[in-house]
């Protein structure tokens, strides 16, 4: 198996007698686009500076390529690409300069003007740091992370306060730089972000992991999912009930319409199917109705997101 891109044990992080990451254990694959999934407050950024070194684990230990992201910040540094939520840029730097400086300090850096155009930023090139709006800085903190190539990418909450379009500049290039064979760690606390991108997500809640897989794993795994039907009223559910096993519940909510709640999987669907075939019955439509990764959420946590 390949070296994971990041690999964090056991972490532990405390502020005085608030513990912001409380044995916080991930690994993100290579190539893959990972969110960090969580409310505020959850740890997402102690941890992803930690990772990128601005922190010291105090237990636990976190490995960036294969690197101590501390001990080896320079063999590191040209490697990684860090999009601050603070942004990082001199107040007093024009947006442009900032970003061709930043270029320059890289052997191979991306076109810095298919970048500004890609992010949307020919018009505020002339504008220093400190006068741009929030979301102009989003934008050129998150063209500094990438002009450089990274192999490897942090973008804490890259989309907070953007408008729809600059969001979704930002969705297309993330895409883009997967398909080059970038990993991107994403912190976000917007679901459909974590929808859209990921091919990976972790739900962190009170500094600890506490569902990680794929957008699809994390909707389906132990989901109560539901079977809407329509056919002739008056089946036998409870005979069923007893097919499909697997505490699914069946129910005739009004007549002739069906609903199965349970753990829903292909070879439910077919058990049902294969049922209704035995006793003749014709099914008018059905529909399968799955969690969302919010209602996974609101599972997990008893809380929503926001
Ligand atoms: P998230 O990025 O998920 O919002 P953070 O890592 O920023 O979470 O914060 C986790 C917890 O640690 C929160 O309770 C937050 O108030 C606290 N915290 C974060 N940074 C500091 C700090 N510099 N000093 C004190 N407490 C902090």
């Amino acid at each position: 198996m390949n070296q994971p891109a990041v690999e964090v044990v056991d972490l532990v992080m405390r502020y005085g007698s608030t513990t912001a990451v409380d044995g916080l254990s991930l690994t993100i694959e290579p190539g893959t686009v990972t969110s960090i999934l969580g409310p505020n407050g959850a740890g997402k950024t102690t941890t992803i500076e930690t990772c990128e070194g601005f922190r010291e684990p105090q237990a636990g230990s976190v490995r960036v390529l294969g690197l101590d992201p501390r001990a080896d910040a320079r063999e590191l540094r040209p490697r990684v690409g860090v999009m601050l939520q603070s942004g990082g840029a001199w107040s007093g730097a024009r947006a442009h300069e900032m970003l061709r400086h930043i270029a320059s300090l890289h052997a191979h850096p991306l076109p810095v003007d298919l970048l500004i155009e890609r992010l949307g930023m020919q018009h505020f090139g002339r504008t220093p740091y400190r006068r741009l709006s929030g979301g102009q800085q989003q934008r050129l903190s998150l063209a500094m992370a990438v002009v450089g190539r990274p192999e490897l990418l942090f973008l804490d909450e890259p989309t907070a306060g953007l408008d729809p379009a600059a969001r979704h500049a930002t969705w297309d290039l993330i895409k883009e730089l997967r398909g080059q064979g970038v990993t991107t760690v994403l912190s976000t606390h917007y679901m459909d972000e974590a929808e859209a991108l990921s091919d990976c997500v972790h739900i962190v809640d009170h500094g600890r992991v506490i569902a990680s897989g794929t957008v699809e794993e994390l909707a389906l795994t132990g989901a109560q999912n539901t079977i809407r039907f329509v056919a002739r009223s008056g089946l036998d559910v409870e005979s069923l009930t007893l097919v499909l096993g697997r505490a699914t519940l069946v129910e005739e909510i009004t007549a002739g319409s069906y609903v199965v709640t349970g753990d829903v999987d292909p070879a439910l669907l077919a058990a049902l199917m294969s049922w209704c075939a035995d006793q003749q019955v014709l099914i008018d439509s059905v529909m399968v109705e799955r969690q969302t990764l919010e209602d996974r959420f609101l599972d997990l946590t008893g809380r929503q997101l926001r």
